[in-house]
Parts: C-alpha cells; sequence; structure tokens
C-alpha cells in the first residue's frame, strides 16, 4: 500500500520522525501493509505512549512524557490511527497539530501506525502491525490507555497494546525485518477515569505543567471552545477544558502531597531493590 493515504510519516512531521536512515517498508504477511519507520540503528525509546488517536497522549499523560525528556530519557509517541473520523478537524489538521504537540513536549519522536479510527481491533492483524513497531522502537515501557472507556478504540487500543507487546517477542511471529523484542512494562494511563483503580504510581507533573498545557492547546481543531474532549467529562460550559483538566491533575498531585500529578495504574508489582527506595508519602 505504498502511496496510499495511509502512508509513511504524518504531513508535516518531517521535524520529528527522523527522516534519514528509517526507509519505509511493506510488512509481509498481513492485511495490513502499512509501512512503520524503518530504523532500527536508532537508540530503543525508554518510554512509548502508545495510544489510540493523536491528542490522546497529550492529554491523557502529556506530563510523564515531558518530564521523562526533561530527565534524558527517550520518549516517543505512537498515535494507532490518523483520528479521521473524529467530527472536528480533518487528518491533516490534526497531523500538523500532533507533531505541534510533539515538539513542545520535547519528544524523540512521532509515529502514526495507520490503523483505521473507529474500528480498532484487537485482530490478529492488528497484533502483528503493532508488534513490528514495537520491534523497531523497542521500548523499555509501554503506555497506554486504561482498559474501560466510553469510547470502543480506547478499550481495543488498550487490550491491543497488551496482545502486541507480548507477541513482538515470538521469535516465529510473520515480522522478518526486526529481530523479536518485548517490551519490559505496560502501564495504563488513567487520569479522567473514575472506574480505573487506585493508582500504583503518581508522576509528579508540576515543573512541566505549562508545557503539557500548551501541548494539549496545539489540538486547537480539536479543544478551542470545547469543555469536554475525549476521556476529559466537562463541566459544563462556563468551565473550559484546561481548568478541567487542572482540577483531575490536582486531585490527583495532593494523593501525593503536590500540586499536579498523573496517575498510572501497572496491575504487577512494584520491583525495588530496599525498602527505603520507597517513595510514599504516608501522612
Ligand atoms: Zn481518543
Amino acid at each position: 500500500m505504498t502511496g496510499s493515504p495511509l502512508s509513511g510519516p504524518v504531513p508535516g512531521s518531517e521535524n520529528v520522525v527522523p527522516p534519514a536512515g528509517c526507509p519505509l517498508t511493506p510488512m509481509p504477511m498481513t492485511a495490513l501493509p502499512l509501512p512503520v519507520p524503518r530504523d532500527l540503528d536508532r537508540p530503543p525509546l525508554d518510554v512509548l505512549a502508545v495510544f489510540a488517536h493523536p491528542d490522546d497522549a497529550e492529554l491523557i499523560c502529556g506530563g510523564a512524557l515531558a518530564a521523562g525528556v526533561d530527565a534524558g530519557q527517550q520518549v516517543g509517541i505512537l498515535d494507532l490511527t490518523r483520528g479521521e473520523t473524529g467530527s472536528r478537524g480533518t487528518p491533516e489538521i490534526r497531523a500538523r497539530e500532533a507533531m505541534d504537540a510533539a515538539e513542545i513536549l520535547g519528544v524523540e519522536g512521532r509515529w502514526t501506525s495507520g490503523l483505521p479510527d473507529g474500528a480498532l481491533e484487537d485482530s490478529p492483524e492488528a497484533r502483528i502491525h503493532l508488534a513490528r513497531h514495537l520491534r523497531i522502537l523497542r521500548p523499555g515501557l509501554v503506555v497506554t490507555h486504561w482498559r474501560t472507556s466510553r469510547h470502543p478504540d480506547h478499550r481495543a487500543a488498550s487490550t491491543l497494546v497488551d496482545s502486541a507487546s507480548f507477541m513482538a517477542g515470538l521469535k516465529n511471529l510473520p515480522v522478518e525485518d526486526a529481530p523479536p523484542y518485548r517490551p519490559r512494562t505496560v502501564a495504563r494511563a488513567t487520569l479522567f477515569r473514575d472506574d480505573a483503580p487506585a493508582p500504583d504510581v503518581i508522576v509528579d507533573v508540576g515543573s512541566v505543567l505549562d508545557r503539557r498545557t500548551a501541548a494539549v492547546a496545539a489540538f486547537r481543531s480539536q479543544f478551542e471552545g470545547a469543555p469536554a474532549a475525549g476521556e476529559v467529562r466537562g463541566g459544563g460550559p462556563e468551565r473550559p477544558l484546561e481548568e478541567q483538566v487542572r482540577h483531575h491533575l490536582a486531585r490527583e498531585g495532593s494523593r501525593i502531597g503536590v500540586a499536579w500529578g498523573e496517575p498510572y495504574v501497572t496491575e504487577h508489582p512494584l520491583a525495588i531493590p530496599h525498602l527505603g527506595a520507597l517513595d510514599v508519602p504516608t501522612y
């Protein structure tokens, strides 16, 4: 499908997606032969945010991504779809906004996998497709959606990430141009999800709050004048989206005694070398 509207990096992404050494190649043996950046020489990523639509990563975990960048981590974003069925904006406008937001956060790269918006599934074909991205980008940690959502794509993305992360490590997976690789950790971002369990980890995002806010605001076609968006339920027309988001960040931050926080669930125990390394503000 090289040359199709779903091919290649998103328009305007040349300054963020590494342009050299990553020729696009079709994926073999699958019903979704969509290209991905072919760049096995690049350093592995420490953190990869894999979310359904452009803007989900910024809205749900943008603070932790920016904080990771500031800590010297290699951070990337993979949008599973281009958001082509969204009610606002166009895929081209959203792609430009997505690259602006990525630059504000300072991430290493942003890619789009080109899976179908509105029809995202944890299907065998999609697992192989995402597994190939994971083999090439080699993230140590993948962060994605919580398991429940009103948006079916978000629910599908959550299980698809599980499936693809496991399958990426299988030796005989029909992905012949990248060696087996499996992320060590899958974490779920639970900001805005009142039905999620109490977080296992909260990231203090106070030092990056302004960049987080600016990255969300970069999606003007999606959020300008909107009191609610994505996972963010509205508080009525008199409360702007930014204020609604800050309300949630303040609530999560207060759990650990800081102004602004983002919550994450790991669903597995946290490994630490000794009890003294446990930073939990009990009182
Ligand atoms: Zn979304």
